[in-house]
């Protein structure tokens, strides 16, 4: 399965911001700002979420601090939801939610992207996460910095796994989408804001935030469906098993009517089932059949509907 969506952080950038003051902002949450279809949250019964920590030591630029922010970001989430979220570390990617690894550069090869959190959607919340975070070995001259931006950005990341999909356009938010560092930033006061808080808590609580959740889901969940059974159609299909091609495409089809390949998939399906009637000679069904193909999918006919006596 792709990926649902990849959220990427910036991480540095020069603007003048005064110092951080977490404590002192305003409780709101950038919820509307968020990309609604993509929220997820992970179910309670999935606690704790596993977490796997592929070990950095042989990544260019790593440096032992960066693992020590990825248990903070940990903590500080899981405390920020009074334990609603809470985590734990296992020592097999197999066994995990959630993967996470350093990268020293991006595939996109992108100097000023943090990290990438890959969401795998599942049908009642995200099946598997991937997050990479990058280690900015060409930054070790500027020591300070780099700490600060790898720790914002680690915290970022965590977020966007437990399901804030999109960014805040305030900057004192760790799910800002770009890093203001100044001189009085340090990775010392590197937080949660409030608003980070109050946010990740309205998209665990909100009932009709859940609502929405749990129709999108119903959605995505029916597309994978369709999705499945046309791939052992086409199997079937691709072995002339066109008995079994059927089967799953007319499951398909009660799913999704509309989908036009599972329609143009089912009408060469039945076209093929009419040739085999036509060969042996049932007339009957072999034009009950290709009428249904007609029917089905009138407007991408590709056979000639000549056969049709
Ligand atoms: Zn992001």
């Amino acid at each position: 399965m792709k990926a649902l969506f990849v959220v990427l952080v910036t991480s540095v950038c020069c603007l003048p911001v005064s110092a951080q003051n977490y404590s002192s902002q305003t409780v709101d949450d950038y919820v509307g700002e968020l990309n609604e279809k993509n929220i997820e949250r992970w179910p309670d019964q999935r606690m704790p979420i596993k977490v796997f920590i592929k070990p950095g030591e042989n990544v260019i630029g790593f440096q032992p601090q960066y693992a020590s922010f990825l248990n903070e970001a940990l903590q500080a989430w899981s405390q920020a939801m009074s334990g609603q979220v809470s985590f734990v570390i296992v020592n097999a990617p197999a066994a995990a939610d959630i993967t996470v690894s350093w990268i020293s550069h991006l595939p996109e090869d992108s100097k000023e992207l943090g990290g990438l959190t890959t969401i795998y959607p599942g049908s009642e919340g995200p099946s598997k996460v991937d997050i990479k975070l990058v280690t900015f070995p060409e930054r070790r001259s500027q020591q300070q910095k780099l700490l600060t931006a790898v720790k914002f950005s680690t915290f970022h990341e965590i977020g966007h796994a437990l399901g804030i999909a999109g960014h805040s356009s305030n900057h004192q938010d760790v799910m800002t989408g770009t890093v203001h560092l100044n001189n009085t930033m340090t990775f010392m006061n590197i937080g949660l804001s409030n608003r980070d808080v109050r946010t990740l808590q309205r998209i665990s609580n909100d009932p009709v935030l859940a609502q929405r959740r749990n129709e999108n889901h119903a959605v995505a969940n029916q597309k994978r469906e369709i999705s499945r059974l046309g791939n052992e159609g086409n199997k079937c299909f691709n072995s002339k098993d066109y008995k079994g091609a059927k089967d799953c495409y007319e499951k398909a089809f009660a799913i999704g009517r509309t989908h036009p390949s599972v329609r143009q998939n089912l009408a060469m399906t039945y076209y093929e089932l009419g040739k085999q009637k036509i060969d042996e000679s049932d007339w009957n069904e072999a034009d009950r059949l290709i009428t249904l193909a007609i029917e089905i999918d009138r407007q991408h006919l590709t056979f000639p509907i000549g056969l049709r006596r």
